[in-house]
């Protein structure tokens, strides 16, 4: 589908819709296919020949509609492999935040955003994403740096994280530019000799997030693969906002992994009887327990949907400083509540299952596996907390926060 073909397509694209529905149907049996087969080519393919990868960049959707897009994709993806859906979130996020970060005020940066939409969106491009942060003593430290060369750029060093590694088409990062502070630059990923995509970060775990350290050979780029460069307000505002939709679009892949072990206890107390030949279901212990499952999976849910609810709110630009914060602070209390009672629905559901959730065939066993890594980023818990505890030992009375 091209950029400027998309009214056609909207009045069916939204979640709801047949089309998006269908598109759906086929991308997760794709995934389930992948999965019994251990390789998800086909998988990518299907995605990519559905309208689904582009939903929000090709349609007019305002940012709260192409949340509620993404929130149905990565449940159900995430329902089926955690860390495959892991993988189309960075796509999503970086897509997401690109088609609605407000630039009314710059035109600038508003052309370079149409451009990199557009070329994105007509060449059916998939994104993979990094911080270039690596493994280091300290904290956050970047492994790439970045210099002025002619009119262009060259970058080089290492990146720890980049999920969507080997699939994504197009790469979008954040590296240290010579003198002048934080740069976001994109670049072609596939067949690109300036780009080492090196093996798995993670050789044990979270496999389908195809998460890979990439190493820069003084990659030659010009002036039209920066984004954006410098330190100060915009810079901060624009990796905000990104991070925002990432903080908001993690949960709701681990939800879906939440919800799919709560269908599975189910399954298995409507199937399975006791020795007084009653379904399990129909013991009155079990009834309590799972209804607090449901309780706290309808909890969190909330959260996250209210927290997108709030990310439609933000369209003025430039945006204001203290509402940017305040979701930021909601999308980061809904990434931690969602992961968390993701993986307490998980230890739950494999108490109630029983070791033949590993007997093979059982999707618990792979949610089990993955949904460890929902409460480890992207922004680490400790991180978050310390920013709400912060507000609670301020100087006024907690109840004027309530
Ligand atoms: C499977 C997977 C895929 C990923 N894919 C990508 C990707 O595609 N692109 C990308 O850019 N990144 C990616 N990441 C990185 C992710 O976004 C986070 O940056 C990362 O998970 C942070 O975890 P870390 O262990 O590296 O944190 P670190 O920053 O190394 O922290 C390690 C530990 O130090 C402590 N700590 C850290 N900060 C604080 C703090 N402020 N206060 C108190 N304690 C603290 C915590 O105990 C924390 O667990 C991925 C990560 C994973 C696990």
């Amino acid at each position: 589908m091209q950029f400027e073909e998309s009214r056609q397509w909207r009045a069916q694209g939204v979640p709801g819709a047949p089309r998006f529905q269908e598109h759906l149907n086929l991308v997760t049996a794709a995934l389930e296919d992948g999965l019994a087969r251990q390789d998800l080519s086909a998988f990518y393919d299907a995605f990519r020949s559905t309208d689904l990868p582009f939903i929000g960049a090709a349609h007019s959707m305002d940012a709260y509609e192409i949340f509620r897009a993404c929130f149905d994709i990565l449940h159900r993806l995430g329902g089926v492999s955690p860390a495959a859906a892991l993988a189309i979130e960075n796509h999503y996020y970086i897509l997401s935040a690109l088609s609605t970060f407000p630039t009314r005020d710059d035109v600038a940066l508003g052309e370079r955003r149409q451009a990199l939409l557009k070329h994105i969106v007509n060449n059916r491009l998939l994104i993979a994403n990094t911080s270039t942060t690596i493994h280091s003593s300290k904290l956050g430290t970047r492994g790439t740096h970045a210099r002025r060369d002619g009119h262009g750029f060259r970058v080089s060093g290492t990146a720890d994280y980049t999920s969507l590694a080997s699939q994504g088409d197009i790469l979008v990062f954040i590296s240290v530019l010579e003198g002048e502070g934080p740069a976001v630059f994109f670049a072609p990923m596939r067949g690109n000799p300036g780009i080492e995509i090196g093996p798995l970060l993670l050789p044990d775990s979270m496999l389908e997030s195809d998460t890979r350290r990439i190493t820069f050979h003084d990659l030659a780029l010009s002036d039209e693969n920066l984004l954006l460069s410098g330190a100060g307000a915009r810079m901060e505002h624009l990796l905000s906002f990104e991070m925002v939709w990432h903080q908001l679009l993690i949960p709701t892949l681990y939800l879906g992994a939440a919800a799919r072990a709560i269908e599975e206890v189910r399954r298995f107390l409507r199937s399975t009887t006791g020795l007084d030949d009653r379904p399990l279901a129909a013991l009155d212990g079990m009834m309590v327990d799972v209804g607090r499952l449901f309780i706290e999976y309808r909890s969190a849910r909330c959260v996250a949907l209210q927290a997108g609810q709030g990310l439609g709110s933000l369209t003025e630009a430039p945006l204001d400083t203290q509402a940017l914060s305040d979701i930021f602070d909601l999308a980061s209390a809904s990434k931690l509540v969602g992961t968390r009672c993701a993986e307490e629905i998980l230890a739950a559901a494999r108490r109630i299952v029983g070791a033949r959730a590993f007997a093979g065939g059982n999707p618990i066993e792979r949610l089990s596996r993955d949904v460890m890594f929902g409460p480890l980023g992207p922004k680490v818990n400790a991180a978050i907390e310390r920013t709400y505890g912060r507000r609670v030992l301020g100087e006024s009375s907690f109840l004027e926060q309530c």
